[in-house]
């Protein structure tokens, strides 16, 4: 099929951040008969919140919704390392990276930015069919089919795996197995919203300690979302706990801010989450299915990047599918435009992780003094490079 053929018929299973961005950068591109498929009955669900870095603005200002993400976001200075006991280990500044790639990054709401992209669908008549948790999928004569729990089966020309990290479906499909990989730490994320004057600036705050973390990020003064980690085994006791209560044990002894904040976010906005990343594979499609977003190359938070490539992968997926003339050519010049870079950004969030969630206590005095002899002019340059990589022009 040439892909020329814009009335292709084409089902994205999942509605995150990567489905939902995907779908409205191929309706621009003349790509109007699409179908997203949902397993939850909502696309919202309890999150914290992401930094959209300025690479992912950039794509948003190409599609239109940067003025909405503005209205919203709060526009970052620094990010901030500190050790646990408040020593301050320095800063990389914001306005380096966004001066690099044209663009400023903002923090947001999770829940915020599902609306706003949303709001766009509904206004562009894609249809988003909740209730469908595709089950499995098939292929035939050059159409693929998807079966969902709901006994609704689907037959389509083309397939986008948009379906996250933990159990894709589509990934299973492409690769013959989805297993991600538990990274041996833990994350409690939360969202903090208060009359009270939370915070002054607009920076991420980065607590170090020793196999434990706090990272705190401000979208504004009274509005911020925050992540505790901590190295621990699969299904450590902590799961089922009010977390409140065991984070302020926790982080008893860590700076004042953090129990503030800590006690200031409702218990329901708290959120227990064991941390998975994927092996970065080459194999990102099969027939007519291509994977895009964490199932085809989940990163770790520490990486800040796995919404963000997602994103990207949106704007790249549609431009190359445009400009194909077959779908396997399509899918793999889209494999080969991404690959390097996602797996580049994986690779750092694993390292920051190896080094953030190591137990031995020296190792941790010797990776903060480390920290406190960087040259952050530099470290800025080489995230600024790396994130700016293959963007549009
Ligand atoms: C603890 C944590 C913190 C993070 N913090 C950040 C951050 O600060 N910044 C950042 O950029 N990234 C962050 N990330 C990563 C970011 O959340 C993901 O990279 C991003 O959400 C990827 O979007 P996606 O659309 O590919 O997947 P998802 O957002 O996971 O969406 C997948 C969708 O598919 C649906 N689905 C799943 N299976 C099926 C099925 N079988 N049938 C139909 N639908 C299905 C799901 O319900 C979901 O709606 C974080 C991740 C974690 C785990």
């Amino acid at each position: 099929m040439k892909m020329r053929d814009k009335d292709s018929k084409i089902a994205i299973l999942g509605a995150g951040i990567g489905g939902l961005t995907t779908a409205i950068a191929l309706y621009q591109k003349g790509f109007k008969n699409l179908s997203i498929y949902e397993r939850r009955n909502t696309v919202t669900t309890m999150g914290a919140g992401l930094v959209l870095w300025s690479n992912a603005t950039k794509i948003f200002h190409k599609l239109g919704l940067l003025t909405e993400i503005e209205k919203l976001g709060g526009q970052l200075l620094q990010m901030q390392r500190w050790t646990k006991n408040k020593d301050y280990l320095g800063a990389i500044e914001v306005n380096k990276i966004n001066k690099h790639i044209g663009f400023k990054s903002y923090s947001i709401g999770r829940t915020d930015l599902q609306n706003i992209l949303l709001n766009k669908i509904n206004e562009l008549n894609i249809p988003i069919h909740y209730n469908h948790n595709a089950l499995n999928i098939s292929y035939q004569n050059n159409i693929t089919s998807v079966n969902f729990e709901n006994g609704i089966s689907i037959h389509t020309q083309i397939v986008i795996g948009a379906d996250g990290r933990i159990n894709s479906m589509a990934r299973q499909y492409v690769n013959g197995n989805n297993t991600p990989v538990y990274q041996n730490f833990v994350n409690w994320i939360g969202i903090v919203e208060s009359k009270k004057l939370i915070f002054s600036k607009n920076n991420v705050m980065d607590f170090w300690g020793t196999g434990e973390r706090f990272g705190i990020v401000t979208i504004n003064k009274n509005k911020g979302y925050w992540a505790g980690g901590k190295s621990l085994p699969i299904n450590a006791s902590f799961k089922n706990k009010n977390h409140k209560t065991e984070l302020l044990k926790l982080f008893d002894s860590w700076p004042p801010e953090i129990k503030e904040i800590i006690k200031l976010t409702k218990e329901e906005n708290i959120k227990y989450i064991e941390v998975f990343d994927h092996n970065p594979t080459l194999k990102w499609y099969k027939n007519n299915v291509c994977l895009i977003g964490d199932s085809a190359h989940a990163s770790l938070p520490t990486s800040g990047q796995g919404a963000c490539q997602a994103i990207e992968d949106a704007w790249h997926f549609a431009a190359i599918l445009e400009q194909s003339e077959t779908i396997e050519e399509a899918f793999s010049k889209f494999q080969e435009n991404r690959f390097q870079k996602t797996t580049a950004i994986t690779m750092a969030g694993r390292n920051l992780a190896k080094s953030l969630f190591n137990e031995n206590v020296l190792y941790s005095k010797e990776r903060n003094e480390k920290a406190k002899n960087t040259d952050y002019n530099l470290a800025s340059q080489s995230i600024a490079e790396l994130w700016s990589k293959n963007l549009p022009k």
